[in-house]
């Protein structure tokens, strides 16, 4: 964004001084080490634990009758709660790659109409021109891990180590890919870019992310660290390990998020103890709404409609906490909207990394919610695979398009002319058309829309190109 200041000589000349000790201070604090930021203070950590299909209403603190989840409870006790907070998509892969980019899928190829996610047999990924959350910590002296569901390309070139992380474990892709029918391989577990377990054995996963993340927290602790959590639950099928199977009332699924939430009191226990607690963003989300068709074996999206597969709020909308200490004021519940993309341009303005300027990144600082500011008018595109189907500007959402994620009439968008409108804050079900009483909001959204399509670089698809064999 340009700002035009209209200001005369003198003060250029003034801004010319002032840039001047300005870089020699840079070069100065260049020549320090990593660990200094621009205010003189430690860089913060930050930490990122990502679910996977984990629903809105999945959560105690989201109202969740029966899956006990004290340690997520507490977390958003001592910091922020989100009620409007979104993923970029919902399914794996793009949401993924919205996250650690910033940037809305289509414009890094990673969404298609065709194939919705990177299978096993798939022959794309991230491409590497992307920036990662990683890459860019990774430059101002971060250690990096990402430890977990990576699912954004598993052949060499795409792995982790190759966008910025320092050290991988994990699985390359959902725990459900093992169809011997298309030609996969037993599930395999990573480290690096090496699999070490073949099938890997899911009951242990939650358990050894966890142990792998504090370890990593522990080496790292004296420089500035960034870790990247992505669990591979709760995506089917379910595995919970021993200590959790048959602890809740919610049968396997509530174990297994129970199971992640105490990872997720583990990994906090770990930083209060280390003394990090001040120093560290911890975030908590999760990638999309749950997988209502898996019955039993899905979560909850509490009130909204639907869940993962579409663009119904139960698909995008899920629970998000942020917490740390000292930064953050307890108890505090954020009502603005707010997306995983926000993590990016959130995280590398902690670090002192610049943004790209080559590129345009679809997320916003949070810090300003953070310190519990509001206000800010938030647009969102909810896309399916490359198609726009939605648009949300303040608690105005119009659909251009509806799709059932999964079962009849799936497999063909609905077009809707008008789009049907609803008002979120009054009506977060999407239940009550009111287009009819808000033709300037409709207005208003056709001119983002042009705007939007007039601008957008879709980039090279990413998910459609198929290997010949994965043995
Ligand atoms: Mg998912």
């Amino acid at each position: 964004m340009r700002i035009i200041s209209g200001r005369g000589i003198a003060d250029s000349v003034g801004q010319f001084c002032v840039a001047a000790i300005g870089a020699a201070l840079a070069i100065v604090l260049w020549l320090g080490c990593g660990k200094v930021g621009a205010a003189g203070e430690t860089k913060p950590n930050i930490i990122i634990l990502f679910a996977d299909d984990l629903g809105y209403g999945d959560l105690g603190c989201y109202g969740h009758p029966t899956i006990h989840t004290p340690n997520l409870d507490r977390m958003a006790a001592e910091g922020m709660k989100f009620t409007q907070f979104y993923s970029a998509a919902s399914v794996c892969t793009p949401s993924r790659a919205a996250l650690l980019t910033g940037r809305l899928p289509i414009r890094s190829g990673m969404c298609s109409d065709r194939r919705r996610v990177l299978f096993p047999d798939s022959a794309g990924g991230l491409p590497d021109d992307e920036i990662t959350i990683a890459e860019a910590l990774h430059r101002q002296g971060y250690a990096t891990a990402c430890i977990g569901k990576w699912h954004l390309g598993h052949l060499p070139q795409y792995l982790p180590r190759r966008h910025g992380f320092d050290y991988y474990f994990g699985l390359p892709y959902s725990n459900d890919m093992q169809n011997q029918r298309r030609g996969d391989p037993p599930l395999p577990l990573l480290r690096n870019e090496e699999i070490i377990e073949q099938p890997a054995v899911q009951q242990t996963l939650t358990r050894r992310y966890t142990e792998e993340a504090v370890a990593f927290i522990r080496r790292s602790k004296d420089q500035p660290f960034f870790l990247y959590l992505p669990y591979t639950f709760p995506h089917v099928p379910l595995y919970a390990s021993e200590a959790f199977q048959g602890r809740s009332r919610r049968g396997l699924y509530g174990d297994v998020v129970e199971e992640l939430d105490a990872s997720v009191g583990t990994i906090l226990e770990v930083i209060r103890r280390e003394g990090l607690a001040e120093r560290t963003l911890v975030f908590f989300t999760s990638d999309n709404g749950p997988w209502l068709t898996q019955r039993l074996d899905g979560g909850s999206a509490g009130l909204l409609r639907d869940g993962k597969g579409c663009t119904f709020e139960g698909g995008m909308r899920v629970p998000a906490i942020a917490w740390w200490p000292g930064t953050i004021a307890p108890g505090r519940t954020c009502h603005d909207l707010a997306c995983t993309m926000d993590l990016f341009p959130t995280s590398l303005g902690l670090a002192g990394a610049e943004l790209p300027q080559d590129r345009p990144i679809d997320g916003v600082d949070m810090m300003p919610l953070f310190r519990g500011e509001s206000g800010l008018r938030r647009v969102m595109f909810y896309y399916r695979g490359t198609r726009l189907m939605a648009v949300r500007v303040g608690p105005f959402k119009a659909h251009f398009y509806t799709q059932p994620a999964y079962g009849p009439g799936s497999d063909t968008p609905v077009p809707h002319d008008p789009p049907l409108l609803y008002q979120l804050e009054h009506d977060p079900s999407e239940q009550f058309d009111v287009a009819q009483k808000h033709p300037d909001v409709l207005a208003e959204i056709a001119s983002i829309v042009e705007e939007h399509r007039r601008t957008l670089v879709p980039g090279m698809p990413q998910l459609d190109a198929v290997i010949q064999s994965t043995k």
